[in-house]
């Protein structure tokens, strides 16, 4: 049960009832596609008639299209509905801190096109190079009529300013993204951070969702950030900061972490974490005339790929990274009992390693009932470009908003 705000509620009209079947149905044709009328019937439990006509109504605004005819042994040969994947195009932009990635989306979530480009360090140089990139991809894709542009971060916008408020890994202070990009491009944007796109993802077009409401994403890279969907709804928090469980500590000595605490989890936990274990048992080797200064850094693409070689330096150190990567997991599966636990990130490139030590430590240090299933995304589904395209569509597909 959802309380009812009373500072912010609609009251039903003559057109709610409308408004929610024809998203039920747009939805259920969106899962089952191609679909016939007589299973929207089936699986709605409308009556014949309501079905036709939402289905004609959705059809005349060109959501809906008829496809192929099926065959029955008798009766009539129904005409299969599906989405019209052209109806609207969303551009789609994954910003990493080294590489910005942009995509032409389509309605089912499909990625059309994409190209990258480097992620500019001045953020008024990014935000004009990325308002010429969307355009020129906008041109070179034509077909689609564009609805809007949805934008992946590495860090937190605020809910009410629409603002990048908390971005250390981009090295930007506080900054308005959407205001010139409307501007430039005459599109809406729609911007959220890295982590709750990748819930998002999972939540409108993954494939271990069906039946959970409940999701957590932790996605790894030189930091640790975390996106919860409860009871299918995306947790946001006062100011949309929720999630920023990569600087809980939890080493109070540990390293000093760039948000001004110590020990935070993305210090023991995150793809730095891993390169600098990495250095320090290189330096360690070195005995006396290893120091800090000299400690080498190896990427951390190129610890997995010493990793895969069977490198015992390597393989301790991804171990490491791995073991307080479970420690955290056990905090959030025993805090929130998610149905599903995704790990995004270059690191479920090696989870045949990471993964059961991850499951140890779960094992051993959650206490809970709960039986949450942790799972690394697939990396070639482009989890946050694939939310960025949810992002702009959920409009359309997501619950109305009434009450
Ligand atoms: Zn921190």
């Amino acid at each position: 049960m959802r309380k009812i705000d009373l500072n912010n509620f609609q009251v039903a009209t003559s057109e709610t009832v409308r408004d929610i079947n024809s998203r039920i149905m747009l939805n259920l044709v969106r899962k089952h596609q191609p679909v016939s009328r007589a299973d929207l019937m089936r699986y709605s439990g409308l009556q014949r008639s309501t079905v036709s006509a939402i289905a004609e109504r959705l059809i005349a605004e060109r959501w809906l299209k008829e496809g192929a005819v099926g065959n029955l042994p008798r009766g009539r040969k129904p005409t299969f509905l599906h989405l019209n994947a052209e109806r609207c195009g969303i551009i789609g932009v994954d910003v990493q801190p080294s590489t910005t990635t942009l995509a032409v989306g389509s309605m089912d979530s499909q990625l059309l096109a994409h190209e990258s480009m480097p992620t500019a360090k001045d953020p008024s140089e990014f935000i004009a190079r990325l308002g010429r990139r969307i355009m020129d991809l906008m041109r070179a894709h034509p077909k689609n009529s564009y609805e809007g542009i949805g934008i992946s971060l590495p860090g937190r916008i605020d809910t009410a300013s629409e603002r990048l408020i908390f971005a250390p890994t981009l090295g930007w202070s506080e900054l308005d993204l959407k205001t010139p990009l409307e501007s430039a491009i005459g599109l809406p944007v729609k911007l959220e951070n890295a982590a709750n796109a990748c819930a998002l993802a999972e939540l409108w077009s993954g494939r271990h969702m069906d039946g959970a409401s409940n999701l957590v994403a932790v996605t790894v890279s030189d930091d640790i950030s975390v996106g919860m969907v409860m009871n299918g709804q995306l947790v946001r928090g006062t100011t949309g900061v929720a999630g920023e469980f990569g600087h809980v500590a939890q080493m109070p000595n540990g390293p000093r972490c760039r948000c001004g605490n110590s020990g935070c989890w993305e210090m023991l936990a995150s793809n730095a974490a891993a390169v600098r274990y990495y250095a320090e048992s290189a330096s360690v080797r070195k005995g006396e005339i290893g120091s800090k200064s000299d400690m080498a850094k190896v990427p951390f693409g190129d610890i997995l790929r010493l990793v895969e070689q069977g490198d015992a330096k390597a393989c301790k150190a991804l171990n490491q990274m791995a073991h307080h990567l479970g420690v955290g997991i056990a905090m959030l599966v025993t805090g929130l009992a998610p149905d599903v636990l995704i790990v995004v990130g270059e690191v479920t490139r090696a989870w045949d390693r990471v993964g059961p030590v991850v499951a140890e430590a779960v094992k051993r240090r959650s206490f809970t009932y709960a039986v949450t299933r942790i799972l690394p995304a697939d990396p070639e589904a482009q989890p946050r470009l694939r939310g960025t395209i949810a992002l702009v569509l959920q409009k359309h597909f997501g619950a109305p908003s009434i009450a």
